[in-house]
């Protein structure tokens, strides 16, 4: 799948974002392995630290349907009333991270974009946001 096509599908699911305390609304589009796409968006809460990340909203809903293998993953995130040139790259969080960690395939990407331009999107593997990671690996 064109990154382009994985971005967009984030912006989609920021639209389904729950964020009435910041206001800070983050969709992420996630690609397995085998080429199924799961979208996720934040979820807050009341309890502050109850709230969850897209990027782990989606992942959660892969795992859930037996895709334990991922490729790729795309993350926007803005203010609810950012213009387009007011927005920002919303990098995931150290959770995320680790938790994405637990099914990346080796290389695993990370779009982390403010449009579905080329230009707008920037390009990490997993291992360069946690460097030097523990993973399953280091348990069995
Ligand atoms: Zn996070």
């Amino acid at each position: 799948m064109d990154k382009k096509e994985l971005v967009r599908l984030a912006i989609e699911a920021r639209e389904s974002s729950y964020s009435p305390y910041s206001n800070f609304r983050v969709g992420a589009a996630l690609l397995t392995s085998g080429g199924k796409v799961y979208q996720g968006c934040n979820v807050e809460n009341a309890s502050y630290g109850a709230g969850i990340c897209a990027e782990r909203n989606a992942a959660l809903r892969a795992v859930f349907e037996g895709e334990k293998r991922f490729a790729e993953i795309a993350v926007v995130g803005w203010h609810r009333d950012a213009k387009p040139e007011e927005r920002g790259y919303a990098f995931p969080c150290g959770i995320c991270r680790q938790f994405l960690r637990e099914f990346a395939v080796p290389g695993m990407k990370v779009y982390v974009a403010v449009s579905e331009k080329e230009a707008d999107i920037r390009e990490y593997t997993l291992e360069q946001l946690l460097p030097e990671s523990f993973g399953p690996e280091d348990l069995l």
